[in-house]
């Protein structure tokens, strides 16, 4: 089949690669001038590190390369990734907007970029989940950048040199705001972090020593959050094992605290360690709380900016406290919009609850549109691994090999899940797209699905072992091969 893939970041590129794998004639489209998404040149900023650590962040037949560092640089995620692209010679349309896609007949998509049209046998819709910046429009605003103030995502700013000599204000208090907060800091005249919420941020060393991936990254750690359905060891710690459990999870918590100090600089996140679930996993940025300690950073939390403006030819933001800070650039971390513009009103209706949430059936397949798929819209801490596993089930499907219940099941099996996380997340699963903490879930769900999986003993070995990706190497192909039989796959009636 002649597949459109919509997005060259990890999860477009291990699509177009599998397909590839499996014979089908494969074409990615990216508006950007280089692969990566997230890591491309075009929204990096300065401090950007992955948080998963590099061996789980690789997909599972491509490491990284030994020299890079634990936590690589965004700029080493891109050569990895353009890497991994030209190994495996992926066809790549870059500088290539889709700015609409229209269902046609038996499954077909035609798509539409730079005034022309292409007509695909499916299309996968890898997009970004985490892509389009969400950026607050304060009031005033007009007047503050009329006055010469810049306000702009994290992924807008590109170099901390643009700092130098300013007044900042970083808004947010997850992952990228402190990331881009650091490097700013050793430039910019002040740098204020202004935080609606604290959160727990997990060392990356945890008491300084132990690798935060040894705790969190495992089955063991996956298995400390409560799933839809518990299995084996996860009946014992969400039953009599709770206490427990919650020690271990909160135990983090109390080390952080003390790692950081926390409780000196008036950072004391409320409620527990257990809460990060209800977010993302927040590791700590390195130099951030050390920042903090010297004075090159101020958090004010429990704030937002409530206007920007302008007073004798100088720019201030006015917090929601009252307070009134020089402000010169308003660097916004906070968070990002989930959307598929591309496609019709008709489409969307399938794909979204009336909240909003995209219901996707093992969060690839839209139900009643017939030859769309999605990858990336499982966003875990193992994003590569996931990503390459949605990828084998949509060749699977395209195989006719996946057997899938019928559209009413599908539904209530989304409408399920959706609730699940709700309720597990307190509705931060960024409208169905994110599945952390439960990446290993989707992984064995998805894979049980197709069929093939890892060896029991390794699987077990990733109950106290970080999982590690490489692990799952053997998987492509077995169902390779499984693809091969005719009969597996549905191509002829079983028995012939
Ligand atoms: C700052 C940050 C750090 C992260 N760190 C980690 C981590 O440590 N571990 C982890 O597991 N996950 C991490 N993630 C999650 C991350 O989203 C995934 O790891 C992964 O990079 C997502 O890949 P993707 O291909 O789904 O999306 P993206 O990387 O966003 O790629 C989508 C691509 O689609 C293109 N595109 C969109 N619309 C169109 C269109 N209409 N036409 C053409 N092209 C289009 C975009 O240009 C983009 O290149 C992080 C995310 C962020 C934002």
């Amino acid at each position: 089949m002649r597949v459109a893939v919509i997005g060259a970041g990890v999860a477009g590129l291990v699509t177009a690669k599998v397909l590839g794998q499996t014979g089908h004639d494969v074409q990615v489209f990216d508006r950007t001038p280089d692969v990566g998404g997230v890591w491309s040149e075009t929204r990096r900023y300065p401090g950007l590190t992955t948080q998963s650590p590099k061996a789980q962040y690789s997909f599972s037949d491509f490491p990284m390369p030994e020299d890079f560092p634990e936590w690589p640089t965004g700029a080493q995620i891109q050569t990895y990734l353009a890497d991994y692209a030209a190994s495996f010679r992926i066809p790549l349309r870059l500088r290539t907007e889709v700015t609409a896609a229209r269902p046609g007949p038996d499954g077909g998509w035609t798509l539409e970029f730079d005034g022309a049209t292409e007509t695909f046998d499916r299309l996968v819709v890898a997009n970004g989940v985490f892509c389009e910046p969400s950026v607050p429009v304060f009031p005033g605003l007009d007047e503050f950048t009329a006055a010469g103030g810049r306000v702009c995502a994290a992924t807008e700013f590109h170099d901390a040199a643009q700092a130098e000599g300013e007044h900042v204000l970083v808004v947010g208090y997850g992952k990228s705001a402190c990331d881009v907060t650091v490097p700013i800091s050793q430039v910019a005249a002040s740098t204020t972090v202004i935080a609606r919420q604290l959160l727990w941020k997990v060392p990356r060393k945890v008491g300084g020593v132990l690798n935060f991936k040894m705790l969190l990254l495992t089955r063991m750690g996956e298995a400390l959050f409560r799933y839809l359905h518990l299995r084996g060891f996860e009946k014992f710690l969400h039953g009599p094992g709770n206490g427990l459990r919650r020690n271990m999870i909160n135990s983090i918590g109390s080390v952080s605290a003390r790692q950081f100090k926390l409780r000196e600089l008036g950072l004391v996140p409320p409620g527990h360690m257990e809460d990060i679930v209800r977010g993302a996993i927040g590791l700590a940025t390195e130099g951030f709380f050390e920042g903090v300690a010297d004075g090159s950073i101020v958090v004010r939390p429990g704030l937002t900016i409530a206007k920007l403006f302008t007073s004798e030819g100088r720019r201030f933001a006015a917090l929601s406290d009252g307070t009134e800070l020089p402000a010169d650039v308003v660097v916004c971390a906070t968070g990002f919009r989930q959307g598929v513009p591309f496609l019709g009103a008709d489409v969307q209706s399938h794909l979204l609850d009336e909240s909003g949430n995209f219901l996707l059936y093992r969060q690839i397949m839209p139900i009643g549109v017939p030859g769309l798929y999605f990858n990336g819209y499982n966003s875990s801490f193992f994003s590569p691994l996931n990503a390459e596993i949605a990828a084998l089930w949509i060749a699977a499907d395209l195989a006719g090999a996946v057997p899938l219940p019928d559209p009413v099941a599908m539904r209530e099996a989304v409408a399920a899940q959706l609730a699940f996380m709700d309720d597990a997340t307190d509705g931060h699963h960024c409208r169905g797209t994110k599945i952390i903490p439960f990446s290993l879930h989707n992984v064995d769900e998805v894979l049980g699905d197709l069929g093939v999986n890892i060896g029991r003993h390794v699987r077990a070995s990733h109950w106290i072992n970080p999982v590690d990706p490489a692990a799952y190497r053997s998987v492509t192909p077995a169902l390779l091969k499984r693809l091969e039989d005719p009969v597996l796959t549905g191509r002829l009636p079983t028995g012939c």
